[in-house]
């Protein structure tokens, strides 16, 4: 068997009386596309915030490449290889889709870069801009553009060229189709798939269109737990999940 590249055991985190993740293990194995389902309230966001790094658990451990990250800071998990969308990058709305990617990759290349010019004038960097936009499949045509100027789908799908600057090994996707039109998402999910066999990534989404077309492996949860964990079709059979979540 292939070694996950992010293994979930027995995590525990409570908010007072209430257990949000209870006792909960899973893993993702490389290259694997691993949806996390359920209900509003079920500890999605929890987790995830676990795996980021922001939220402390109180028992248990996250393995990520070989490394315990239970405990480790934010950044010191982004070294490692943990990309998260669509929360952590920050698109600078004066600018232009493609000096937001540069500025991307200027910030993962380190020190090397700090004397440069600005990111969208130098050719060093946005070379690798452009590859990163190719791979996400936004329009040459609106490149130039200005972010102010542009709608949810193609933040979102900037924002994901922008977490690719970095070479994650997983991706953390929370929801990535809120706020999402129907074409957008079905672009999104074409996205998502082209980059298939790259990083890994832990998908959290309620768009079960998007969950069942992408998804390699779905993890059910309901009250801190995995009820669940299987192929699209395992989930889809499965008559625990369709009482706790697929009937609602
Ligand atoms: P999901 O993302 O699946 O909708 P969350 O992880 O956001 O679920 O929340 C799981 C449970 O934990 C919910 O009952 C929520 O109210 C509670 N919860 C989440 N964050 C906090 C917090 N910071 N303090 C107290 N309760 C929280
Ligand atoms: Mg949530």
């Amino acid at each position: 068997m292939v070694e996950p590249i992010l293994k979930v055991s027995g995590l525990v985190k409570r908010f007072g009386g209430l257990t949000a993740t209870d006792n909960l293990s899973l893993d993702v194995r490389p290259g694997e596309i691993h949806a996390l389902i359920g209900p509003n309230g079920a500890g999605k966001s929890t987790l995830i915030g676990q795996l980021v790094g922001e939220i402390t658990p109180d028992a248990g451990s996250v393995m990520f490449l070989g490394h315990d990250v239970t405990r480790a800071s934010v950044p010191a998990r982004v070294k490692l290889g943990l990309g998260r969308s669509f929360q952590i990058v920050q698109l600078l709305d004066e600018e232009t889709a493609l000096a937001n990617v540069a500025l991307a990759v200027q910030a993962h290349a380190g020190h090397s870069f700090r004397f440069w010019r600005r990111a969208d004038a130098d050719e060093r960097l946005l070379a690798p801009a452009r590859a990163l936009l190719d791979q996400v499949d936004f329009p040459p045509a609106r490149r130039a553009a200005r972010v102010a100027d542009m709608s949810a789908g193609e933040r979102k799908v900037l924002e994901l060229a922008m977490v690719l600057a970095g070479g994650p090994r997983l991706l953390l996707l929370d929801e990535p189709m809120a706020g999402l039109g129907a074409g957008e998402s079905i672009r999104m999910t074409d996205t998502l798939r082209a980059l298939k066999g790259g990083p890994a990534m832990l998908l959290v989404e309620h768009d079960m269109e998007a969950v069942f077309a992408l998804a390699d492996r779905i993890t059910v949860l309901v009250y801190g737990r995995a009820i669940a964990t299987g192929t699209a079709e395992e989930i889809r059979a499965n008559p625990a999940v369709q009482e706790a979540y697929l009937a609602e």
